[in-house]
């Protein structure tokens, strides 16, 4: 099969490639057109994929699909931003006919999810890796940024941590769990749901805000950096996957929910009357584990107030070795 008849077989003919809102121009052209409200901003961030770096080399190709999108969509809903649609710029080495209509399969289940349309792409031989560039929409001068956070301002998250610390060994296949052990998991894992609801809703109420990828404590350290502000997180505080605890025990557990990466949980500072009316929605997870102080970095306190800190924060590529 040539290029342009995969490019139009399991892309283009997609049900997540027919349009939608914002969508004026799709797949076909030189370029896709976007219609973007007067006093709105485009929010645009890419991610890619690298197999045997980000995933394993081996893996369902549906599932493959929907977390392609959901890692690079979550950065729309850290920024505050409604999505509209993205690009998919695909390395593939020989696969077959199977591999794409399950990869497309998933992609499309995920841009469902996230009500966000294919609008074009690249398509490459080469080993595999996966980009795909998400675009979204934002009131102007409302995106949440890494760099409000003052002193007195709540530190909340979005959800529970450490799931996809926790699933690594599964997704590896370096440990086995009964079923119903592995299967929050791994779903989470695989397809990981941005928070694009609650990320709208702090728009013009949290004063920073982020997704989790490379793990609570480090990507806490952005927005203290960020903010000229210090960051106290109380371990008592953190909510840990209970899946998690259960598979891997309470300190194993704990340190996922630290220091893993890839949980595409927000993370955000919120002044302190911007809480009731957040957990008053209901519909929306919200836990409070810290607050913004005056000074820099992140400290982490024990039930007692002391300072329990852990020297490694979070996974980063090309780190030096000390
Ligand atoms: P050009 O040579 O002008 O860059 P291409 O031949 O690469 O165009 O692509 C033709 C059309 O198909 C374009 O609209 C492009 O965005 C789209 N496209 C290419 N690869 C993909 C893909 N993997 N997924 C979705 N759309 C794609
Ligand atoms: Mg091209």
């Amino acid at each position: 099969m040539g290029e342009f008849e995969l490019i139009n077989h399991y892309f283009a003919a997609a049900p997540c490639a027919q349009g939608g809102e914002g969508v004026a121009l799709g797949i076909g052209d030189d370029c896709a057109l976007l219609d973007l409200p007067p006093g709105e901003q485009l929010a645009v961030s890419t991610d890619t994929l690298v197999a045997g770096v980000h995933f394993p080399a081996v893996c369902d190709p549906l599932l493959l699909g929907q977390r392609s999108l959901a890692v690079a969509a979550s950065d729309l809903a850290a920024m505050g931003a409604t999505a509209i649609g993205f690009t998919l710029a695909l390395t593939l080495p020989d696969v077959g006919p199977e591999w794409l209509e399950a990869y497309a399969n998933g992609l499309s289940r995920m841009a469902h999810r996230c009500r966000m349309s294919l609008i074009g792409g690249d398509t490459t031989r080469g080993p595999l890796s996966i980009t795909v560039t998400v675009f979204g929409r934002v009131p102007v001068g409302q995106a949440l940024r890494r760099s409000g956070a003052r002193p007195g301002d709540l530190l909340c998250v979005g959800g529970s941590l450490g799931k996809a610390a926790g699933a690594l060994p599964l997704v590896l296949g370096e440990r086995q769990a009964p079923a119903e052990q592995a299967k929050p998991l791994l779903r989470h894992y695989w397809a990981p749901m941005p928070q694009l609801t609650l990320g709208t809703w702090l728009r013009g109420r949290a004063t920073a805000a982020l997704d989790i990828s490379d793990g609570l404590l480090a990507d806490c350290g952005h927005i203290a950096k960020a903010s000229g502000v210090a960051i106290e997180v109380n371990l008592a505080q953190v909510p840990v996957s209970a899946d998690v605890e259960a598979l891997l025990g309470r300190e194993a557990a704990l340190q996922a929910a630290l220091s893993g990466g890839d949980d595409y949980v927000l993370a955000f500072t919120l002044p302190r009357e911007a809480l009731a009316p957040l957990t008053s929605l209901g519909f929306i997870e919200v836990h409070v584990i810290g607050r913004v102080v005056e000074g820099q970095g992140v400290t982490l306190r024990d039930a007692r107030g002391r300072d329990i800190t852990p020297a490694q924060r979070g996974y980063q590529h090309f780190r030096e070795t000390p």
